[in-house]
């Protein structure tokens, strides 16, 4: 189990089947095998692969920290089928979790409640709350009542890269650290989990996420806040400045065309996230600098899908820069500009900052 290379498996189910096709049955029977016995099986949901491990089981979820190369201070986010395995799991279900999850889940939605004691200390990074979620992939809630226990997982991808949003991108970033992939195709979310903090006599968002703090104010009748960079690394532990990142050097510019020129005079090529692809600048310099112009959606939910994809892809072409147009300042932007400021976070900060214990030894 420890270092051959994984398989990969096709999880589909299709939405007019009941019941799963025969070769899913089969993937998921493998699935909790695995997991039963403390392995670590990487599973799609809506927001980007998962790395999954039992989360009751203090060994298999010691595994992820390792795989991923997790600083230990960093919480995992556990998975449960249903509203009564959450509950099952919080030394507390405050009425604010209950109104929040019975409409947003199942979906990208996480809450922060008070821990109950079976939760081992590693998940909670040895605080006394957890996160809950319960995802909307059908195959991974059929997976977590079938084994009938909460799955801790983080995102399938070595520690502060890019999340994963496909079974290639998991195989690439944890190979044989990783006993089993299931292939869900790609996600539809593509960045990683609201999360809201329901301790408080307030919620307040942690991280922004698919779930914008206007919708969930929209909802509730009364405006969310959402926590600043600083505060919020506090109140959410291992919530990085420097997160999401590609290996090439990432920028976020508001004159992307005069900075790609420059770079060109430099002898440097980049690729560029742009989100005006028909403007008459922009066709003009694919024409005349050695440039990778990607369009991305005007929407914010497709840009998110398409985020860490994109940011993949480009670092296959070994570029020099990645160049990125900012998002509009709108609050349906905030989960994208907050991937967009770690990941070009990781351009700025020091080496010494970087590397500050996440990628400890194995
Ligand atoms: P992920 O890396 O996507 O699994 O998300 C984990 C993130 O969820 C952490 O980095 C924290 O920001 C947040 N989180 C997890 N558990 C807690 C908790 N008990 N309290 C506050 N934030 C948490
Ligand atoms: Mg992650």
């Amino acid at each position: 189990m420890e270092h051959a290379l994984p398989d990969t498996l096709p999880v589909p189910w299709p939405d007019s089947a009941v019941e799963p096709p025969e070769a899913t049955r089969a993937a998921l029977d493998r699935a909790v095998a695995l997991l039963a016995g403390g392995g670590l099986v990487a599973i799609p949901t809506e927001t980007v692969y998962g790395l999954a491990a039992v989360a009751v089981d203090a060994t298999a979820v010691g595994r992820i920290f390792t795989a991923k190369g997790r600083q230990a201070a960093n919480p995992l986010i556990v998975h449960v089928a249903d509203t009564a395995m959450a509950r099952g799991l919080a030394a507390e279900w405050p009425p604010m979790a209950e109104q929040i999850t019975a409409h947003f889940w199942p979906g990208p939605m996480t809450v922060v409640v008070p821990r109950a004691p079976s939760i081992p200390d590693a998940v909670t990074a040895g605080g006394d709350t957890v996160a809950l979620r319960c995802p909307a992939h059908r195959f991974i809630r059929r997976l977590i009542a079938t084994l009938g226990l909460p799955l801790a997982a983080p995102s399938a991808n070595r520690s502060l890269r890019l999340s994963p949003t496909t079974a290639g991108h998991v195989y690439e970033s944890l190979g044989a650290r990783v006993d089993l992939i299931l292939d869900g195709g790609p996600c539809a979310a593509g960045i990683e989990s609201t999360v809201v903090d329901c301790t408080g006599p307030d919620p307040v968002i942690l991280r922004p996420g698919p779930v914008t703090a206007e919708e969930l104010g929209r909802f509730l009748g009364s405006p969310v806040a959402s926590v600043a960079d600083a505060a919020g690394v506090a109140r959410s532990p291992g919530r990085l400045r420097r997160h999401y990142a590609p290996r090439t050097p990432l920028e976020v510019v508001t004159d992307a065309p005069r900075r790609i020129r420059q770079l060109a005079r430099a002898g440097r090529r980049a690729g560029w996230l742009c989100l005006q692809p028909e403007a008459p600048v922009t066709r003009s310099l694919a024409a005349t600098a050695d440039v990778v112009v990607v369009p991305m959606p005007a929407e914010p939910r497709d840009y998110a899908t398409r985020l860490y994809a994109t940011l993949h892809a480009l670092d296959r072409r070994s570029l020099d820069t990645i160049v990125v147009d900012p998002p509009p300042a709108d609050g349906a932007w905030d989960a994208v500009r907050d991937r967009l400021d770690r990941a070009s976070a990781a351009a700025t900060e020091t080496d010494a900052d970087e590397d500050s214990g996440a990628e400890a030894p194995e």
